[in-house]
């Protein structure tokens, strides 16, 4: 008799490696979803070791993610390019966007194939959405895309969605210069929404440590590093923040500077008309 977790590497598409760990499904299991592999939980067990509070604040940047797509489509923004967009859990980009717009467009973009698996499998209903397997680190690759350049109009303003995804990218990848890319071929009147994670929590260090042991690459920046990533764009207000601080829906008390909320910083960028 095979054990559970056998049984269940056995149905794995081709396309996955089950004994590789994957962003795409530690993320999922860190926010308690169903799309992961035991080995991607066993690092999702280390890093709520590290960092006991992560998925408080992953709740916390899916939360800004949603504030801040509603934030565009009253905005205008009609159209989204999601990279690293992740598996599809609670309250998607589509999801948000068409409530406010019905058709507005969405295209979600990450370089597991796995992702492209499930969001097929969410969307096959939806004709303003489509998924992509691209790598973000090629701007080049991900704008001349069929499916993305076939499916937004690239002249127009669009929301540019980096969520808790830079710090995947390593420092010798230059991710100010793949931002760059990105922010020179967005039409002006584009915004940007990334998000990050900040140096912020000393505890952050020993989740750096089990990202950086077990997927290779998960890298704290601090708020300079991370405000650079907007340069050439108008920070919109209240600027680059921890997320429950990014225009929260209620007006807040004094609340206590919980380890859970420092975690990320992000924040929304204009590119000058
Ligand atoms: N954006 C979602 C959110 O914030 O809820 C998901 C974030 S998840 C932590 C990071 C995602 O980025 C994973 O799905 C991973 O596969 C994807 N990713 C990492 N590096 C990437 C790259 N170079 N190109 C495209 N996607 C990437």
């Amino acid at each position: 008799d095979k054990s559970w977790s056998q049984r269940e590497t056995d149905r794995v598409p081709p396309t996955v490696d089950p004994t590789r760990p994957s962003i795409a499904r530690i993320y999922d299991a860190i926010l308690g979803g169903k799309d992961n592999l035991a080995v991607d939980r066993a690092v999702a067990e280390a890093a709520f070791k590290a960092f006991p509070d992560g998925g408080e604040a992953a709740k916390h940047n899916r939360a800004i993610l949603a504030r801040a797509v509603r934030y565009m489509c009253e905005q205008g923004i009609d159209q989204f390019l999601d990279l690293g967009s992740g598996l599809p859990t609670v309250e998607n980009t589509h999801e948000i966007a068409q409530r406010i717009n019905p058709d507005a467009k969405v295209v979600y973009v990450d370089n597991d194939p796995v992702v492209l698996a499930h969001g097929r499998a969410l969307l096959a209903t939806n004709g303003n959405t489509s998924v992509v397997t691209a790598d973000l680190r090629d701007p080049e690759g991900v704008l001349s895309h069929p499916e993305v350049a076939g499916f937004l109009d690239l002249t127009r303003p669009i929301g540019l969605l980096l969520v808790a995804v830079v710090h995947h990218v390593l420092d010798e990848e230059e991710p100010g210069r793949i931002l760059e890319a990105y922010k020179e071929a967005m039409a002006p009147g584009s915004h940007l929404l990334l998000t990050h994670f900040s140096s912020a929590a000393p505890e952050a260090r020993a989740l750096e440590s089990v990202l950086l042991r077990t997927i290779g690459r998960g890298k704290l920046r601090d708020r300079d590093e991370i405000t650079d990533f907007f340069s050439g764009l108008d920070l919109v207000e209240p600027g680059v923040v921890h997320p429950p601080d990014w225009r929260p829906d209620e007006v807040q008390g004094p609340e206590p500077q919980l380890i859970s909320r420092l975690l990320y910083l992000g924040g929304v960028g204009r590119k000058p008309v």
